[in-house]
C-alpha cells in the first residue's frame, strides 16, 4: 500500500496510508478530537474533512471553536441557503457565496422576482428542512467541462468556473445548489442548528456598477445559540450607531444611486454640522500660521501626469474627460499638485518656511462600488487638506506642530479611542519606494524621536510608508468594528523633485524644500460619519445642528414669548426652533429627545410672568427651572466650552 507522511504542528511525523482523509486521521488520534474537528488544512490549504489526502505535507486539523471552523460552518450556511433559495425558485442564478467578518452572504438574480426580507420566513423553513434531513454536502473534483454543464443556466457561475483557469475543479452540491469557490464545507448539513437570515442589498457582479445588480442574501449561523445571541446584540449596538441610519434618521444626508453612487447630498442639518466643523478648523488652522486657498477641481491632464498621479493612482481616478480641442481636462484625486502651483508661483525665500498652505479642497476618486459607504467612502469627498513647504531642518519641528494641532482637535472632539501608527517602508522591500537609503533612515527615526518627545503612545508598522515618504496615521475604530485612517501626516521627498521646487537659502544659493502632507480631520464626509457614530447623534452643543426647541403650551397663549425668546437666542447665533405644531406638550417634549436636540425648553404661564424658562436638557429626565437669562449663559458656556480656538 502506498504510504504518505504528514507532519502535525508539534513537530511529529507519522505515515498513513495514502487517500486517507482528515476525519481518519483526527478518528485516530482521539474521539474527543474527532467530535471537535470540522476539516483539514494541508500545506496551508483547507480541505474538507472527509477529502482524501494524497500528498506529503504538513497537516492540521481544524476544530469547531476556530476561526477558520467557523469559516466553514457559515460557508456551508451559505450553501443550504443556496439550496433552499434553488429549490423555492428554481430559475434563480446564483453570484458570489463569501464569508464575512461576521457571517456570510450569497448572490442572488431571479429574473421571475427578487428575493426580499419579506421571503425570509420562507427560506428559513425551506432551510430548517434541508437541515432536518441532514441533505449531505457532496464535494467531487470535476473536469471544468463537466462543472460547465451542471451549471448550464447559470452566467454567473459559469463565469466564476471559467474564471479558475484550471482543467480539474472543485465543486461541492448540495441538493441543486452548485458551489464553485473551493472552499470547504461541513459534510453533514444537521450541524447548522443555528442560523438566521439577516438582510437583503443590491450588490454589483464583481462590484462593476457597469454589470447587473444582483440581491445579496446576508445570514449567519453559530455553533451555539449562546453566540447568536451576543452576535445579534452586537449587530443591534452597531445599528444604534452606523451613521448610515442615525444620517437618515436625523435627516442629515442621502445618497441615491440613481443620481450616483457615492455622491452624497447633504441636507440643511448635514450641512449646519459640516459648516460648523469647516469654521471651526479653518480658525484653528489660520490661528497656527496656516493660509486658506481655494484652487479649482479640474485641470490639465498633464499635471497628474507631471505628479505622477496618472502612473500610479489611475485606477482610483475618473477618466479624463476629452474637450475636443486636445485638451484633456482632469478631476483631481489629490490636491497636493495645486498646492505646489501656490508654491511655485512665487520665488520662495527661506524667510517664507514653513510655508503652511490649506484648503478645504473637493476630490473626486473612483472608489469600488462595493467599497461605498454612507459619507464614510465616497466618490466626492473634501479634504481638509494641508501641505506645508519645510527646510530639511525644520521637519521635526513642524512635524511636532503638526501633531499638536491634532491632538488639541480631538481634545475638542472629545475623540478618544485612537491609535497613532508610524509607518516605514519595508526594509526587505527597499526597491519599492523612494531612494535614498539616508532620508529614510533619518526622518524615520526623527518622526520616532519626535513622538517620544511628546511622549506620544504609538506602533510602528513597517511597509505602511507611502513610496514617497514615512507617515504617521490615526486609527480610528468605525462602529461596525472596523479600522479606519483619520488623520495623517506625510513626508514627502518624491513631488518636490518632480515639480523641481526651490527656495533661496540664507546662502543666496537655490535648495529643494520637502513637502509634508497633512489631514487632520480627514474629509468633512468621513469626519461627519466618524462623529456621528462616536456621539451616536447626540452631537454635542456646538455641533448640534438644531440646539434648542422651544415649545409653547399653549400656542394662543405663550407662542409670543416664545418669539421674543427665539429672537434673543438667534442674536447669540444659537440654533434653535419653536414648536408649535397642534400636538400633545408630551409628544413635542419627547420628539425633540429623539432629534437629539441638546436643550428643550417649555413655556408655560409661569415661564412668562417669571420671564424664565423650563429647561430640559438631552438624556436627562428633571425639568430645572431657569432665568431666561440664566439660561443664555448657560448655553453659551456650553458651546464655547467645546469650540476652543
Ligand atoms: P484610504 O486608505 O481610506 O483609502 P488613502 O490612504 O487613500 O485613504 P489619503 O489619500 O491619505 O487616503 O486621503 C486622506 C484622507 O481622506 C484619508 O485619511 C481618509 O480619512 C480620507 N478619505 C480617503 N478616501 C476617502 C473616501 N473615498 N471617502 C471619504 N474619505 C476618504
Ligand atoms: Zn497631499
Amino acid at each position: 500500500m502506498e504510504k504518505i507522511k504528514l507532519e502535525f504542528p508539534d513537530g511529529t511525523v507519522k505515515e498513513f496510508a495514502k487517500e486517507i482523509t482528515t476525519e481518519e486521521i483526527a478518528k485516530s488520534i482521539s474521539t474527543s478530537l474527532a467530535k471537535k474537528a470540522v476539516a483539514g488544512r494541508l500545506n496551508g490549504e483547507l480541505i474538507d474533512y472527509e477529502f482524501p489526502l494524497v500528498e506529503d505535507g504538513k497537516i492540521e486539523i481544524i476544530t469547531k471553536e476556530t476561526a477558520e471552523g467557523l469559516r466553514i460552518l457559515w460557508h456551508t450556511a451559505a450553501l443550504v441557503l443556496g439550496a433552499a433559495l434553488q429549490e423555492l425558485y428554481p430559475t434563480m442564478n446564483f453570484g458570489e457565496v463569501q464569508e464575512t467578518a461576521h457571517g456570510f452572504y450569497l448572490d442572488t438574480d431571479n429574473a421571475q422576482g427578487q428575493v426580499a426580507e419579506t421571503d425570509f420566513e420562507k427560506i428559513t423553513q425551506k432551510m430548517k428542512a434541508i437541515v432536518k434531513q441532514n441533505v449531505p454536502v457532496k464535494a467531487a473534483v470535476l473536469s471544468q467541462a463537466a462543472a460547465l454543464k451542471l451549471v448550464a443556466d447559470d452566467p454567473y457561475t459559469t463565469e466564476l468556473i471559467k474564471e479558475t483557469g484550471k482543467d480539474q475543479v472543485l465543486v461541492h452540491r448540495l441538493g441543486d445548489f452548485v458551489d464553485v469557490s473551493q472552499t470547504p464545507t461541513l459534510s453533514q448539513t444537521s450541524s447548522i442548528k443555528v442560523f438566521q437570515l439577516l438582510s437583503v442589498a443590491g450588490a454589483y457582479w464583481k462590484g462593476a456598477s457597469s454589470n447587473p445588480m444582483l440581491q445579496r442574501v446576508y445570514g449567519t449561523a453559530f455553533f451555539k445559540q449562546k453566540e447568536l445571541e451576543t452576535e445579534l446584540q452586537r449587530r443591534q449596538e452597531a445599528r444604534e450607531r452606523d451613521h448610515r441610519v442615525i444620517g437618515n434618521e436625523l435627516d442629515l444626508f442621502f445618497v441615491d444611486p440613481k443620481v450616483g453612487a457615492g455622491l452624497p447630498y447633504w441636507m440643511p442639518k448635514g450641512a449646519t454640522i459640516r459648516r460648523t466643523i469647516e469654521r471651526y478648523i479653518i480658525d484653528k488652522e489660520v490661528s497656527r500660521g496656516y493660509e486658506h486657498v481655494y484652487t479649482p477641481v479640474l485641470a490639465n491632464l498633464d499635471l497628474y501626469k507631471q505628479s505622477g498621479h496618472w502612473d500610479h493612482y489611475r485606477e482610483d481616478m475618473f477618466p479624463p474627460m476629452d474637450m475636443g480641442d486636445g485638451e484633456m481636462l482632469e478631476l483631481r484625486p489629490m490636491n497636493c499638485p495645486s498646492h505646489i502651483q501656490i508654491y511655485n508661483h512665487h520665488i520662495r525665500s527661506y524667510r517664507d518656511l514653513p510655508l503652511r498652505i490649506a484648503e478645504l479642497g473637493m476630490m473626486h476618486r473612483y472608489e469600488k462600488s462595493g467599497a461605498l459607504t454612507g459619507l464614510s467612502r465616497v466618490r466626492e469627498m473634501t479634504l481638509n487638506d494641508g501641505h506645508t513647504f519645510v527646510a530639511p531642518d525644520q521637519i521635526e519641528e513642524e512635524f511636532k506642530q503638526t501633531l499638536q494641532l491634532m491632538v488639541s482637535v480631538y481634545a475638542d472632539f472629545d475623540i478618544k479611542d485612537y491609535r497613532f501608527r508610524l509607518s516605514y517602508r519595508d526594509p526587505k522591500n527597499t526597491h519599492k519606494y523612494f531612494d535614498d537609503d539616508e532620508m529614510w533612515e533619518k526622518s524615520q527615526k526623527m518622526l520616532k524621536s519626535a513622538m517620544d518627545d511628546l511622549g506620544l503612545d504609538y506602533f510602528e508598522a513597517e511597509g505602511e510608508a507611502a513610496f514617497y515618504g514615512p507617515k504617521l496615521d490615526v486609527q480610528t475604530k468605525t462602529a461596525l468594528g472596523g479600522e479606519e485612517t483619520l488623520s495623517t501626516i506625510q513626508l514627502d521627498f518624491l513631488l518636490p523633485e518632480k515639480f523641481d521646487l526651490h527656495y533661496i537659502g540664507a546662502d543666496g544659493e537655490e535648495h529643494r524644500p520637502v513637502m509634508i502632507h497633512r489631514g487632520i480631520v480627514s474629509t468633512m464626509e468621513r469626519f461627519t460619519a466618524y462623529l456621528t457614530e462616536i456621539y451616536k447623534g447626540a452631537f454635542p452643543t456646538w455641533l448640534a445642528p438644531q440646539q434648542v426647541t422651544i415649545i409653547p403650551v399653549k400656542n394662543e397663549l405663550h407662542e409670543e414669548y416664545c418669539k421674543q425668546l427665539r429672537d434673543r437666542l438667534v442674536a447669540h447665533q444659537i440654533r434653535i426652533e419653536i414648536d408649535s405644531r397642534n400636538e400633545k406638550m408630551g409628544y413635542k417634549v419627547r420628539q425633540a429627545q429623539v432629534n437629539k436636540v441638546p436643550y428643550t425648553l417649555v413655556v408655560g404661564d409661569k415661564e412668562v410672568a417669571e420671564n424664565g424658562v423650563s429647561v430640559r436638557r438631552y438624556g436627562e429626565k428633571q425639568m430645572t427651572n431657569a432665568t431666561a437669562a440664566g439660561f443664555i449663559n448657560e448655553i453659551l458656556a456650553d458651546i464655547e466650552s467645546y469650540s476652543r480656538p
